[in-house]
Formats: structure tokens, sequence, C-alpha cells
């Protein structure tokens, strides 16, 4: 299902028409209505829970609209920073008989932004989300427990301006939960750090402690660490297919795009694909740590650009014939390169405004990279 043709083919664009919403249920905050009635109260104010292209799925007062841009935004924007992201307060003209897509006029300033350098014409800035409070960072306390990983994973959230919270997951599969607490307070000074188990039900009620009303959380960490778990468990339904916990309610995915999801509690969660795409970067360094004898052999190869293929002097065509680098091995490495390439070039293009949204969704390679990861041990 194409998400973009999905919004298009929407001609009532009042989703939940005779539904009146509480903004506050959608993390808005005394000071952002303050923003708002000061300077805009003629408009329409709303926080938009998904993006597609040029257009924006978008909550407000009256309910689910679809909001575009037109005009001001356009001709004022330099970058794509000056355009809304998932997160974003948003007033928005609706025209006098409201009918038709609401005209995002203004993006209120934002509190945070999650952002990436994107190679497009230039380097420019995508905001992944914005007006998050707190990024909870998620590391695994089996395999993945990795204190460079989490020092990256700071900076990100440094650089946003939201506050860092670090999740340690899977306590359950772990002996010295305390001492890898210990040693995550040496590099995150002043930082919460909680351990958390999906199986034994830990740690749903200490994140949720988090996120009271007005308050908007969101997760980053490498696939499989539990995120998807996490969620599933703060709003109390299945919101997204686990890799392993999976059910069979057939309804999970009829509801409306949503990127941003209300809790029972008045916080808020963000859940975007380029929420998850930050660790298709991490995937990456992963890589080239899990096959640091193929990394160490491309260095020795005669042409500092071999293509391993047919040059002279190949070092990894060497250690193929002799064995030292076994067939299955180097090929695993090309296809997980391969992938996170594609995932990569599928990233830049989107931020290029060209691409439809789900690629992230179906998440193949991180799957794959995972399943990978299992059968190389
Ligand atoms: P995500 O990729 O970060 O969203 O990770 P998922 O939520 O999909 O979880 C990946 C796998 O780890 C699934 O099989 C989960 O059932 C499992 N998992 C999640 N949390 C825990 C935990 O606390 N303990 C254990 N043992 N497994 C967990
Ligand atoms: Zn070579």
């Amino acid at each position: 299902m194409n998400n973009n043709n999905n919004m298009n083919n929407t001609n009532n664009n009042e989703i939940n028409k005779n539904n009146s919403i509480d903004l506050f249920d959608w993390g808005l905050t005394d000071s952002f209505h303050e923003l708002y009635k000061s300077n805009h109260s003629d408009l329409h104010l709303g926080r938009v829970i998904f993006e597609s292209k040029n257009l924006y799925k978008i909550v407000a007062e009256e309910g689910e609209l679809i909001g575009e841009i037109k005009g001001l935004i356009n001709l004022h924007a330099t970058g794509r920073e000056d355009f809304p992201a998932v997160g974003d307060w948003v007033v928005m003209d609706r025209g006098s008989n409201k009918t038709g897509n609401a005209i995002i006029m203004d993006i209120l300033e934002r509190k945070s932004m999650i952002k990436r350098r994107v190679a497009g014409n230039r380097l420019d800035t995508q905001i992944i989300a914005s007006n998050v409070d707190y990024i909870f960072i998620c590391i695994a306390l089996n395999g993945d427990f990795n204190l460079r990983r989490l020092e990256r994973y700071l900076s990100i959230v440094w650089d946003s301006m939201a506050t860092p919270v670090v999740i340690l997951t899977k306590a359950d599969l772990c002996d010295d939960v305390d001492e890898k607490i210990s040693e995550v307070e040496s590099i995150a000074l002043g930082v919460d750090i909680h351990a958390t188990s999906a199986i034994n039900d830990i740690g749903t009620e200490i994140i949720n402690s988090y996120l009271g009303s007005g308050k908007t959380g969101t997760f980053i960490g490498s696939s499989g660490v539990g995120k998807s778990t996490l969620i599933n468990n703060l709003i109390g339904h299945q919101h997204l297919e686990t890799n392993g916990l999976r059910n069979d309610d057939k309804g999970r995915h009829t509801t409306t795009h949503r990127e941003l999801l209300s809790l029972p509690g008045g916080g808020v969660v963000i859940d975007t694909p380029g929420m998850r795409a930050i660790q298709v970067l991490d995937i990456d360094e992963s890589i080239n740590h899990a096959f640091e004898d193929v990394e160490a052999l491309m260095l020795q190869c005669k042409f500092s650009d071999c293509n391993h293929h047919t040059e002279p002097g190949c070092a990894i065509k060497r250690a193929l014939k002799t064995g030292e680098l076994s067939e299955s091995r180097y090929a695993n490495y090309l296809q997980l390169k391969k992938e996170t390439e594609y995932l990569r070039r599928k990233m830049d293009k989107k931020a290029a405004g060209e691409y439809s949204q789900h690629f992230v969704k179906q998440t193949i390679s991180r799957r794959k990279a995972k399943k990978f990861f299992k059968n190389a041990k």
C-alpha cells in the first residue's frame, strides 16, 4: 500500500469529523499554546503526525487533517529545515468553508530538533523529529552493549536539545547489570540510566513516568534492542510488529498513518522511519567492525581503489584463493554493504523530497543484517 496515494485519495480531508480532539493529549504545552494564542489565534493549531512528499497529516482540534505547504513557507524556505517535520506545531489556514486541504502557514519555533546531514545538491539538514523532550537511547545488555556506540547516540541527543535517557534493555539476559550501569555512568555523566526487561515487564512504568502530559519522547538504538517492544508496551497494544513477539491482531495496521502516538498516560511517542534509520549508519559501522579482517585485507590490495575483481595484487582475491577468507563470509560482507548503501541512498533521496515514505518500515535490511549477525557468530 502506498502511503502517499493513500493520502492523496482522501477526498474528505476531515478524517474524524465529529471528534473534537484535546491537543494537550498530543503533547501541547502551555508555552506552545501561548505562542499560538498571541501570534496566530486567527489560524488553526495542529501537530504534524505524518509526513509524505509535501503532504502532512496533522492532528488538530477538529480531527485529523491533511495539510499542504503553499505560499509563505515555500517562498522563504532556504533549506529542508524550513519545512514541517513530525512533531512540529503548525498553524493552518482552513479557508472559510473548511474544505480541501489545510494550508500550513507557519511552524511554531521548535524547542528541539533531531537532525541529520544529507547529501543533496548541497549539504542540507533534514529534521527527523521535532519538539522531543526525551530521547531514550536503547542499548541491549546482551551482545549490543557498546560504549562507543552510546557516545555517538549521546552526541546526537545533545545536538538536538532533547534530554537523553539511557535504557539498558534485556536485563534478563545479563548477569552483571550493576557493573554495566556503572560503565555507562562513566561516560554519561548526569544522564538517567535504567535497566529494563520486557520478559519481566520491567521498564514500561519507568519510561511512562517521563512521558506525562505535554511530554514527547522518541527512541534510538540498534535494530533488535527492543524499541518496538517498549513502544508497544507503552501504548498498551501492538502498534508495531516486533521481530519476535508477533500477535495475530489483524487490525494493527488499519489505523491511519501516524508516526506520533498519543499514550494513555498523556504523553506522546514519535516513531518515524527516519528515527529508525539513524541506526542504518550504525549498522554500517557494525559491519565494518564485524568484518575487520575483510577490511584489513582490502587495505593490503596493491591499488587503493581496487575493485577486487581483475586487478593485479588484490589481497582479497589472494585470500579467497588460499582459503584465508571464505567465499561465503566475503559474499555476506558484500551483500550487507550493498544493502546499507541502498538504504543510505534511499534516505538521501527522501531528504531530497523525491521518495515515498514506506521503505524503512519494511526494514528488510535491518532484519537481514540481524539474521546475518546471528548466523555469523
Ligand atoms: P527493535 O528492532 O529495537 O524494535 O526491537 P524489537 O522490539 O523488535 O525486539 C527485538 C527482539 O528482542 C524481539 O524478539 C523481542 O521479543 C526481544 N526483546 C525485546 N525486549 C526484550 C527483553 O527485555 N528481553 C528479552 N530477552 N528479549 C527482548
Ligand atoms: Zn583488491
